[in-house]
């Protein structure tokens, strides 16, 4: 089923309740992948411990961010963090480039602040632009399953 962006019902977390990935999941309508790439991307587990366990201030705080962040302007080679909460450039200049259309390309790096995974949807045509800040490394096309990189600026992906 595809579907346009809708907010996500940040008002159901509580904050003084901790939720497992399934709990969140049932709470906002969403996929658990969906959740477990939030982790990925620097929403914060209580500890290292199984089941994951978050506590709903965090997790509000997380996708109040994240929902702003679409928002956000980054420059041109800035990737918004998730972990630090800002615009932030990637790590070395190396980012990885995913073409997912004739138009729009994904690209993956690591935050040169605290090293999490970055990701940003751009159009291709700015690529030429990013290539003289970052060492561009395109993806091998056997790759390009593992490259299902979430979207900041809506859902590109045709699902
Ligand atoms: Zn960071």
């Amino acid at each position: 089923m595809k579907r346009p962006q809708r907010r996500l019902p940040v008002q159901r977390v509580k904050q003084a309740a901790t939720y497992d990935v399934a709990e969140i999941a049932r709470l906002l309508g969403n996929h658990r992948n969906t959740v477990r790439r939030w982790l990925k991307d620097g929403l914060q587990p209580i500890d290292d411990a199984r089941p994951v366990l978050v506590r709903g201030a965090e997790l509000k705080a997380f996708l109040t961010e994240r929902q702003k962040a679409r928002r956000q302007t980054c420059a041109p080679d800035e990737f918004f963090c998730f972990r630090c909460r800002a615009p932030r450039r990637a790590a070395a200049g190396m980012v990885d480039v995913c073409h997912r259309t004739d138009a729009i390309a994904a690209l993956t790096g690591l935050c040169a602040t605290c090293g999490t995974t970055i990701h940003r949807t751009v159009r291709r045509a700015t690529l030429p632009a990013l290539a003289k800040t970052y060492d561009l490394q395109t993806l091998a096309p056997e790759r390009l399953n593992g490259c299902s990189v979430p979207s900041l600026n809506g859902d590109l992906k045709g699902r």
